[in-house]
């Protein structure tokens, strides 16, 4: 089978030893902001891509049979849930809500919007750890049994509920593809000049700074907070949240390690 993992969670080289034998692209891991680099995929057997998923790379996908979705992004889930109604394939999402759960899409049932609604996440970084092995495990189960209706699975207490499709559901119903077709993305820009990235969510926000101001400084250095921006660093970048929603990473110029702060950190 030809699969394609979106991943960013960092568990993927599990994931693609325990799916041996089929034939496996990755998109993106967990970036390791020390390192400044992606893990090392060489002797893993999988094509990786060292680049995380948005719209504008969207064709890496591929034509895969079959999308693990294993980031800790939203937006990226609903490009990949548009792209399974528009094709009418499963896929397979690792997601954050309410505590961990995998969600099982069939093609011929409910998609991952008539089990949860779009909405700005909280930062991933404050979510409690991953359940590696049950995810996977659950990934496994999925694949093996690929089950007529969609299920979603909490990985807390291993119950499995059908989510069966919404009568009103704006992604399967109306099948609007505007996460796909690039409506509702972040859109990120490389300024040479500066040496930075900046994030710019196409989306009309309005974000609460002092709540991620609090969020922020229990985990990151956050060195100046005004009614306009926030200022922070990671790892020896400096990072700038705007109330607009508009984030810049410098020094750098890797989309990359960008993307990764502003999904870990603030959310998206
Ligand atoms: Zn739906």
């Amino acid at each position: 089978m030809d699969i394609t993992v979106i991943g960013g969670l960092g568990f993927e080289q599990t994931i693609c030893n325990r799916l041996n034998g089929h034939y496996i692209r990755v998109i993106g891991s967990r970036f390791n902001i020390e390192k400044r680099s992606f893990p090392d995929f060489t002797n893993i057997g999988v094509d990786f891509i060292p680049q995380y998923l948005t719209i504008k790379n969207v064709n890496l996908i591929g034509k895969p049979r079959l999308i693990i979705e294993f980031s800790e992004n939203l937006k990226s889930k609903f490009i990949i849930n548009d792209r399974a109604v528009k094709n009418q394939k499963e896929a397979v999402y690792v997601l954050y809500s309410e505590g961990w759960k995998v969600f099982y899409q069939s093609a011929k049932s409910g998609c991952l919007g008539c089990f949860i609604a779009f909405h700005k996440p909280n930062p991933p970084i404050t979510y409690p750890d991953f359940p590696k092995e049950q995810a996977i495990n659950i990934i496994c189960e999925f694949l093996t049994d690929n089950p007529n209706e969609s299920i979603i699975a909490d990985l807390e207490n291993g119950k499995k509920d059908a989510v069966p499709a919404y009568p009103d559901c704006e992604y399967c119903k109306n099948n609007t593809g505007k996460f796909y077709y690039g409506d509702i993305c972040d859109i990120v820009s490389l300024s040479c000049g500066e040496n930075s990235v900046g994030i710019t969510p196409s989306e009309d926000i309005v974000l609460n700074l002092p709540h991620y101001a609090q969020i922020l400084s229990k985990f990151t250095d956050c060195v100046k907070e005004t009614q306009f921006f926030l200022e922070f660093k990671v790892g020896g970048l400096e990072c700038m949240l705007f109330r607009q929603g508009r984030f810049t990473v410098k020094p750098t110029k890797d989309e990359a390690e960008a993307l990764f702060i502003y999904r870990n950190y603030i959310g998206s």
